[in-house]
Order: C-alpha cells, then sequence, then structure tokens
C-alpha cells in the first residue's frame, strides 16, 4: 500500500526511529509522543483496522506484537506500569489506517481516556 504511511515506514521508505525490526512486526518511536515513551508497533502486512482482524491470518504477528511490547516495557523501565492501546474508527480517534499498538509509559496515565 504505497499511500499507507507505516507500510512506507515498514518499506523504509519514510525513516522512523526504529527499536525493534522482526519477520513479522516493526516497532518504532512514534513522531508526536504523548508519554515519555510511546512507540508504535505494527505488523509489517497491510492491516487497515484491529475490527479486520483474521485469526486464520493475523495470530502470529498479533503474538509477535504482544511479546515486542512485553520486552519494549521491561528494555523502557516500564516496571511501574505502561498502557497498550488499539485505536479503532473515527470516534476512537484512528488516524492512520494501519494497525498498530501504542505502547505508552512513563508517566501517570489518566482513566478513563478522554
Ligand atoms: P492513531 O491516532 O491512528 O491511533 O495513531 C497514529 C499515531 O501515529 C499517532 O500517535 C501519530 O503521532 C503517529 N504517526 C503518524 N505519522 C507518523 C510518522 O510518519 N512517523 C511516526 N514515527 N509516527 C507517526
Ligand atoms: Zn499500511
Amino acid at each position: 500500500m504505497t499511500d499507507c504511511i507505516f507500510c512506507r515506514i515498514a518499506s523504509g521508505e519514510i525513516p522512523a526511529e526504529m527499536v525493534f525490526e522482526g519477520d513479522e512486526v516493526l516497532a518504532f518511536r512514534d513522531i508526536n509522543p504523548q508519554a515519555p515513551t510511546h512507540i508504535q508497533i505494527i505488523p509489517r502486512k497491510h492491516v487497515a483496522r484491529i475490527a479486520e482482524f483474521d485469526p486464520a491470518s493475523d495470530a502470529s504477528w498479533l503474538v509477535e506484537a504482544v511479546s515486542v511490547a512485553a520486552r519494549l516495557a521491561v528494555s523502557e523501565g516500564l516496571d511501574t506500569g505502561f498502557r497498550l492501546v488499539v485505536n479503532n474508527g473515527a470516534l476512537a480517534g484512528q488516524s492512520v489506517l494501519h494497525v498498530h499498538l501504542h505502547l505508552l509509559g512513563g508517566r501517570q496515565l489518566g482513566w478513563p481516556p478522554g
């Protein structure tokens, strides 16, 4: 998907501060961080939104993504707490139509989200 910004990051066409590059998943720092740690964890394959999740073809990247999130939480020093967020659709504030897990931490996070 050449018009998808996260596919262009995955292909290397657009630079990003990578923190993990695996077989099926990439992780890079958010360009507009909302917390001291704000990392995007994405599948290499284009999936527009988590509502389109297909267990038959998406289970393996999701397992890798959650595993990477847990490991990054340790390496980022987030032992006192972190949040994994997937926004889906306009009302949730999804602005990039390529599934991404936000890993947020390093400050007190409010609940419920605004
Ligand atoms: P969403 O609002 O879709 O849940 O989250 C999209 C996230 O992607 C936002 O936090 C935004 O700052 C981040 N983002 C958008 N464009 C880029 C980019 O070109 N590079 C990086 N590193 N992050 C981006
Ligand atoms: Zn994409």
